[in-house]
């Protein structure tokens, strides 16, 4: 079969709620993705951040291999011998009481505003179905009905309604709105991504989370991250929130919890918050399965081991000066924080970042817009100082010569 053939296949029995780049993957190995006709590629997408630990990294495979032919799911109905040496570990890790474990990272947001309007009720004392949750314009966290009804954007909701009550939204990076949206009594807890990844990597001013978490704390307003994309080192520490030593009363990650290997999302509270919560009022057939809960520990292990977070602050910096030497006026803008980065591109005629990101794929490099004019950049951590000023040429080469 040929790349075409694959492509035709996908289109004509799946459903069309992607857009790929016409690129047909097979492999994959630390960085590296090869296609089908073995044309070796940088992977700058990471499947939306989700492989911080490189393709097919040899310790977590080896977790899952393992665990496989031994036990795979016993459903929560059943205590195994794998999941409460995940939870004490990932609690440890993360330095929480406890853990919820679910399976995608939407899961998790869902997990968190449940818990959130429980505590809500049964803790802060707010009027049954009162509670509302204060979140931010360009928010993604996720495509279920629920967590559309927080979007912003017409792609995610348009069409879909009616939608979940209870938000209310506000535009991100804005402190007096904020402060303005935390005097209604009802309140119950801010949801805010550290940086908005799918908007295109905004990142807030700096202080912006620390004085949103304070005037948080000052209403008893649940401070809750959504870390599915930014957490496990991304951003160059383990949690973007640790940049302004903020700790969430709720986090939620998901992505990474796996190395890409497996879906794995959990969220993170102490007793007071996640014990509102009682049996039969929330769960997962397949959340917290003795493969995720290996997996997870071997995936979160390998951050610290092979000291991902201060790789990527460290070459972030590189990759990001790369490209500010780029001359050439189809950059407006690059920003980012450790290996999250994004280049804002000024259309040329009819040509958007998709031409640039088909450009880039003749070139060797994956990567995917997020909307028309935003091309993200998202290594796998185990990237190399030599490998980010090699890919850091290619996109050079790509954009210099468009
Ligand atoms: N939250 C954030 C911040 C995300 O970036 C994403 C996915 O991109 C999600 C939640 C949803 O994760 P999933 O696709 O695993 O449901």
């Amino acid at each position: 079969m040929k790349p075409i053939d694959y492509i035709n296949r996908e289109n004509l029995y799946g459903a069309h709620n992607y857009h790929p780049l016409p690129v047909v993957l097979d492999r994959g190995e630390g960085v590296f993705v090869w296609d089908i006709e073995g044309k070796r590629y940088f992977d700058f997408l990471s499947a939306y951040s989700a492989v911080n630990q490189g393709h097919c990294h040899p310790k977590i495979i080896n977790a899952l291999i393992q665990q496989a032919s031994r036990l795979t799911l016993t459903s929560r109905a059943f205590y195994n011998s794998t999941l409460g040496e995940y939870e004490e570990f990932v609690t440890k890790y993360f330095c929480y009481d406890k853990v919820l474990p679910m399976n995608t990272g939407v899961e998790g947001d869902e997990t968190a505003l449940k818990l959130c309007r429980k505590w809500a009720y049964t803790r802060k004392g707010i009027a049954e179905n009162q509670a509302k949750i204060i979140v931010c314009d360009g928010n993604f966290h996720g495509r279920t009905i629920t967590v559309i009804s927080m979007s912003t954007d017409p792609d995610s909701y348009g069409g879909f309604g009616p939608f979940t009550p209870g938000f209310i939204k506000i535009p991100y990076n804005d402190i007096p709105a904020l402060k303005l949206a935390l005097e209604d009594p009802n309140i119950a807890g801010f949801l805010v991504e550290p940086i908005q990844g799918e908007a295109g990597v905004f990142v807030p001013d700096e202080g912006y989370l620390r004085t949103a978490f304070n005037l948080c704390k000052a209403k008893n307003v649940l401070f809750i991250a959504d870390e599915v994309q930014t957490g496990i080192a991304r951003t160059g520490k383990l949690l973007a929130c640790d940049h302004e030593q903020v700790r969430p009363d709720i986090l939620i990650l998901g992505k990474a919890l796996s190395g890409g290997v497996y879906p794995i999302s959990a969220v993170l509270a102490d007793d007071d918050i996640m014990l509102t919560i009682k049996p039969g009022e929330h769960g997962s057939t397949f959340g917290g399965n003795p493969i995720a809960a290996k997996v997870a520990i071997a995936a979160l292990e390998v951050i610290k081991d092979e000291k991902l977070a201060e790789n990527a602050e460290r070459l972030g910096k590189i990759f990001r000066s790369e490209l500010l030497n780029i001359k050439s006026n189809r950059i407006e803008l690059i920003r980012g924080k450790g290996l999250l980065n994004a280049a804002i591109i000024r259309p040329k005629g009819s040509q958007t970042a998709w031409d640039v990101c088909l450009a880039l794929k003749e070139n060797g490099l994956l990567a995917k817009p997020t909307h028309d004019h935003i091309i993200r950049f998202a290594p796998p951590l185990v990237i190399t100082e030599e490998q980010v000023m090699e890919a850091a040429g290619i996109i050079r080469k790509t954009i210099e010569w468009m």
